[in-house]
């Protein structure tokens, strides 16, 4: 029986390589439906290569767009948040994978978790912003959550398992999260406030979408990621360490009580992870080459530096605020990177907006999804009237 993925994101980053993976098993998986913001042309070059059952454009024009140039295929075009909720939901569909970007993620990725898919999990602002949420609906639906992230997915690897192939934490002392350091990793703190969008996004070992390169520079990328390993695998803020491995060979450790440490090691490719994703329990061919340790060399590792990388910091005081906190950092960084991305604010005002974002925000309970997109309206706002005000 094939099974049938939806991909959630198919034009970004993390959906060409789900695509890519997936058509290298086409006797195991169907691309049954792919979703997208805007990018039309893209979208048509995967609909032809991939025949979809259904495309879905959250625009409403470019689903227009797209309607028009699919005319003469099989492939049926939906469009807006009902489209993505289908698709996230159709009873024919096994597997979903969350690749949307930020926070417009987490409806789609809920309604997956609450409809029993096997959800592979590129979209951690989902699990930042409605941690408790998501994993709650992952136990009320049934299906496996899969982390998708390469560091979660080296954990998810490195946990004991039992015989079904889901992940445990007997013997467990340690969580140890690595971090590249990103392309900033031994700039001054004034060379970082000179920088340009393109040396932000001009990641040494990833390619990767806009947004999540930019956090990869402030390292709010590995606080985000301190949060999800929180979330996926029941863990104490202590349980987890951050540890910069600028080679990104190790993705991440688990270190047991008798002193061993297991880690999962790779060349930088997300097919590494995805076809773990798609294939589990099995492991599947992912067209990655294989790791030369020779040609690697070395392998260093070192303390992060939250002097000169607030945004770590600020990540894990949103974890001991605990409740809505999470969604409004997770808010107040999407607007500000998006202002330093339209090049608004420097680089370093990133962490700005979000330490003054946090210090006003009103924490309460993550009760409901809509609690959960208050917090992250009550933060956006927040943090565009500090900048609007002329904030930096
Ligand atoms: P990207 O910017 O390359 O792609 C984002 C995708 O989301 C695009 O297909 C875009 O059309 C779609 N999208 C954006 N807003 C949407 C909306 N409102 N409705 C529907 N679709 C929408 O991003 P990416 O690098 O592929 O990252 C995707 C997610 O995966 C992010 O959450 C990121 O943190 C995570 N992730 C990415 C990588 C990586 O290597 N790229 C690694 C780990 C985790
Ligand atoms: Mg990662």
């Amino acid at each position: 029986m094939l099974r049938k993925v939806s991909v959630l994101g198919a034009t970004g980053s993390i959906g060409v390589s789900t695509l890519d993976v997936i058509a290298r098993h086409p006797d195991r998986f169907e691309a049954y439906a792919l979703a997208a913001a805007t990018n039309v042309d893209k979208m048509v070059e995967q609909c032809r290569a991939m025949r979809p059952r259904f495309a879905v454009m959250a625009d409403p024009d470019a689903a227009q767009r797209l309607h028009a140039a699919l005319a003469d295929t099989d492939t049926e075009v939906l469009s807006g948040e009902e489209g993505l909720a289908q698709i996230a939901t159709a009873p024919e569909v096994d597997t979903v994978m969350a690749a949307i970007v930020g926070a417009a993620g987490l409806p789609s990725t809920l309604a997956a978790a609450r409809a029993g898919k096997t959800l592979l999990l590129a979209n951690k602002e989902s699990l930042v912003m409605g941690g408790h949420l998501l994993m709650q609906a992952i136990a009320q639906g049934g299906g496996a959550l899969l982390p998708i992230d390469s560091e979660h997915n080296a954990i998810f690897q490195c946990l004991p398992q039992d015989a079904a192939g889901n992940p445990g934490k007997g013997g467990v002392s340690k969580v140890l999260l690595t971090a590249s350091g990103g392309p900033f990793r031994q700039w001054s703190r004034e060379q970082m406030a000179a920088a340009t969008p393109d040396q932000a996004c001009a990641h040494p070992n990833w390619s990767m979408g806009r947004k999540i390169s930019v956090d990869s520079a402030s390292l709010m990328n590995k606080g985000l990621e301190f949060i999800e390993a929180c979330w996926l695998f029941d863990l104490q803020p202590e349980a987890v360490d951050v540890v910069v491995h600028p080679q990104s060979i190790v993705h991440s450790m688990v270190q047991y009580s008798d002193g061993s440490v297991l880690a999962q090691m790779g060349n930088p490719d997300m097919r590494t992870p995805i076809a773990y994703g798609l294939g589990w329990p099995q492991r599947i061919e992912a067209g990655v080459a294989p790791l030369d340790l020779v040609a690697t060399a070395r392998l260093d590792f070192e303390a992060p530096d939250e002097g000169r990388f607030p945004c770590l910091r600020l990540a894990r005081e949103s974890v001991a605020a605990g409740g809505t906190a999470m969604a409004a950092c997770n808010a107040a960084n999407e607007v500000a990177v998006d202002a330093f991305l339209s090049e608004n604010i420097p680089f370093t005002a990133i962490a700005t907006v979000i330490e003054h974002t946090l210090s006003r925000v009103n924490v309460v309970e993550p009760t409901s999804l809509s609690v959960v997109e208050a917090a992250d309206r009550e933060a956006r706002q927040l943090a565009q009237e500090w900048l609007a005000a002329g904030g930096r």
